[in-house]
């Protein structure tokens, strides 16, 4: 006489427990470190006039001068823009000392070599100034009379002064695609009255900094996986399958060992791990127990995601 054997898993465990997947740190190649300085040369703005461009880029400040037309010290506005050219070399090396292309000895004009800052013109070291006296409103009478820029709506050139330059150390992030951003990164010194740099980004891109999170919808037999990129902000919002396939023993007697075998076929993303047991609420094996001996026995499994 035979005896029937039957081992039989039953899915009552099944996906039983959904689990979160925390944050999964990434250290970022450089560390995010940014302050205030902004390249003039990255927001440049264009505008009709040389100096109604100088005037909307430049950096201002209130400073106290000797104005001879009040005849006395005033505040004065001060605006400085750092000095582009398309050769990177200052006008200044061809005699030119004012914005409109005017020589130094205020007689003649040389070519001032513009181009669009960040494109084709690059920073020379160089500011261009222009002061207005905040009592009696004239134009660069900080210069004085006998000088080509007195009462005229025109810039001078000047020497940056390296000893004033400032350190700085910029780290941006623009998304890339779903799986990677764009690192930018920029760094050295700039003149802190006219806010220009020598230094150039270097781009590179890395892997999204996302912190997931993985819902479990499993009416759906799926999960929701959202998350934002600590750098980029970039947004994931994306769906993988939740599967998995059991088979069961069902047969003869025979002698040997028989098992259940259950396989987590869920996408690639989803760390799963599955534990069995011979009560529903407490599987802790790693595998699945055998059976030769004629029964019926449950097999209880869970699915941790
Ligand atoms: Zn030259
Ligand atoms: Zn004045
Ligand atoms: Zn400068
Ligand atoms: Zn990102």
């Amino acid at each position: 006489m035979s005896t029937k054997y039957l081992t039989k898993s039953l899915l009552s465990g099944l996906l039983a427990t959904v689990m979160t997947i925390g944050t999964i740190p990434v250290i970022s190649v450089s560390a995010a470190q940014s302050n205030e300085y902004v390249d003039p040369a990255d927001v440049w703005m264009e505008a009709n006039g040389r100096t109604n461009e100088f005037d909307m880029n430049a950096t201002t400040t209130y400073e106290t001068q000797y104005c001879p037309v009040c005849n006395m010290d005033t505040t004065s506005l001060t605006y400085r823009v750092p000095e582009y050219t398309r050769s990177g070399e200052t006008a200044r090396n061809h005699g030119v000392q004012f914005s409109d292309g005017t020589l130094m000895d205020g007689e003649g004009t040389g070519n001032v070599d513009g181009g669009a800052p960040g494109l084709d013109a690059f920073y020379t070291g160089y500011h261009w100034t222009k002061s207005v006296c905040q009592i009696c409103g004239t134009i660069n009478s900080i210069d004085g009379e006998e000088s080509y820029s007195f009462g005229k709506n025109v810039y001078s050139l000047n020497p940056c002064d390296y000893n004033f330059f400032l350190d700085f150390d910029n780290t941006t992030y623009t998304p890339y695609d779903s799986e990677y951003h764009t690192t930018t990164l920029k760094s050295g010194q700039y003149c802190q009255f006219c806010k220009g740099t020598h230094a150039r980004a270097e781009e590179q891109q890395d892997k999204h900094n996302f912190n997931e999170e993985v819902d479990g919808e499993l009416g759906n037999q799926r999960f929701h996986i959202t998350g934002e990129c600590g750098d980029c902000g970039y947004i994931k919002n994306e769906y993988a399958a939740a599967k998995s396939v059991v088979q069961s023993y069902y047969g003869e007697v025979d002698g040997q060992a028989h098992t259940v075998t259950v396989t987590d076929l869920s996408d690639s993303g989803v760390n799963t791990s599955i534990r069995y047991g011979t009560e529903a609420d407490n599987c802790s094996l790693t595998s699945a127990p055998n059976y030769t001996d004629a029964g019926y026995y449950p097999v209880y499994y869970e699915i941790e995601y």
